[in-house]
């Protein structure tokens, strides 16, 4: 199922993050930052458990995250929003999956994975984001269904309905969360508009 995140912050943070004069520096932040306000939605359906706690002034019967949280950023670019999303979820564990395009075929191949143990019992956040063909996100899914993941939440920041067709016809039991959903991919399977390559603009390496 597809969900398009709207609040005014989102948006507002978005076009600093589309446009072309952003800095590396503030391209991160701002990447970190909309991840965080993201992850606030996402959650939102966690599960919890009661529990009492006491306070310095009596018994307080509540409530605690009842569920292992396990991020994984689809490398490089994910890695922008692991930041932003742990500052929310201290106790989540991090894996990585490395998953590169081939500049002939366009096709996704793995390079390098590695997971924590619990992915079975836990809500598995992947983290890509730019959902353009949706070739890296569904094979790193893929990946993770064959470690065990029961649970996932695919959260990305722009989205192009190429990528999002493609997700929901290979993995109808995942959740989609976008930002922001765009118009169309382009020759090259960039996002238009989008906001360019977002590795590059992350880690400054254009
Ligand atoms: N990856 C990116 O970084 N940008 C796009 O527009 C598409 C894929």
């Amino acid at each position: 199922m597809l969900n398009i995140l709207k609040h005014p912050l989102l948006t507002h943070k978005l076009a600093l993050l589309r446009r072309k004069e952003t800095c590396t520096k503030d391209f991160r932040e701002t990447l970190g930052e909309i991840a965080g306000l993201m992850a606030y939605e996402i959650t939102r359906d966690l599960p919890v458990r009661d529990i009492s706690i006491e306070t310095p002034i009596g018994i307080c019967n509540t409530q605690e995250l009842a569920m292992d949280v396990v991020l994984v950023p689809v490398l490089r670019a994910g890695l922008g929003m692991v930041g932003g999303i742990s500052n929310l979820l201290p106790n989540a564990r991090i894996g990585h999956i490395g998953m590169y395009r081939d500049h002939v075929t366009l096709k996704p191949m793995t390079y390098y994975s590695k997971f924590p143990d619990n992915l079975p019992n836990a809500i598995v956040m992947v983290l890509d984001p730019m959902l353009a063909t949706g070739g890296s996100s569904t094979d790193a899914i893929q990946v993770l269904k064959d470690h065990g993941a029961r649970s996932i939440k695919l959260v990305c920041i722009v989205g192009a309905p190429e990528g999002v067709k493609r997700i929901m016809q290979d993995h109808p039991d995942v959740q989609i969360y976008l930002a922001g959903m765009d118009e169309k991919l382009n020759e090259n399977g960039y996002i238009v508009p989008g906001l360019g390559d977002a590795g590059d603009r992350l880690f400054g390496t254009k």
